[in-house]
């Protein structure tokens, strides 16, 4: 490189990539933080609604409870009713309601077995998912704080790389500097300042003319790349 600014301009751009990194980490982090945060709602929300659908398992029990209950004091009703009646076919009709009754226990008891066993099964494997959630939930929760420790790092590192660019730049040719500010708003991406090898820009990798070729090799002045723009050097 016999361009001395060159040398200068490419520190610029080092400095300049770097501070780039940081500050597209830094950009990142919100985005990651919400896909966690995201996360755990989703988590708990799953665990609420395992917790409320045994709930309801249960309270579709008390109120089987509640229904029996009902049912026998009917039955009691009914028999003190059967010591007062005089009449044969009144009689009859409520021994028809007691066995009735009855029947209706029977059956509501039977689905109150298959109902506790569905709670155990529910209950316990309700149990087993919420500890694997919670502890996910919890190795989550440890990363959002680390993206919080990461996020305070980069925030001081960006001061820090700020400052190297700035340090960089004022020792760089302001005509140069120009010329590395306009490439740089023209390129998305570094290099702003390219090499030319074997005849290609460093940038774009297309083949530069002769005349930007040879005139790379030249000081005093900053050379273009004709495909690019980017500011060359061989
Ligand atoms: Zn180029």
């Amino acid at each position: 490189m016999s361009d001395p600014q060159i040398e200068k301009l490419l520190i610029v751009q080092d400095r300049d990539v770097a501070l780039q990194k940081i500050e597209q980490e830094l950009a990142r982090i919100p985005q990651e933080r919400n896909a966690l945060e995201a996360n755990i709602t989703a988590e708990q929300a799953n665990i609420e609604a395992a917790r409320q659908a045994l709930k309801e398992k249960e309270v579709e029990r008390s109120e089987i409870d509640t229904e029996v209950k009902a049912k026998e004091s009917a039955i009691a009703r009914f028999l003190t009713q059967q010591l007062e009646v005089k009449k044969n076919d009144e009689y009859r009709a409520l021994t028809h309601q007691i066995e009735q009754s009855q029947q209706e226990i029977a059956e509501l008891e039977e689905r109150e077995i298959e109902l506790m066993l569905e709670i155990d099964t529910t209950r316990e494997a309700f149990e087993a998912e919420k500890a694997i959630i919670e502890a996910r939930i919890q190795e989550q929760t440890k990363q959002i704080a680390q993206l919080g420790e990461r996020e305070n790092n980069l925030k001081a590192s960006v001061d820090e790389a700020k400052a190297n660019v700035e340090a960089a730049r004022s020792a760089a040719d302001e005509n140069y500097l120009g010329h590395y500010d306009r490439v740089k708003t023209l390129c998305k991406r570094p290099p702003y300042v390219a090499q030319i090898e074997a005849h290609k820009c460093g940038g774009c990798h297309l083949r530069v003319s002769n005349e930007v070729s040879s005139g790379a090799l030249l000081a005093g002045e900053p050379h273009f790349c004709d495909q690019c723009a980017r500011i060359v050097y061989a």
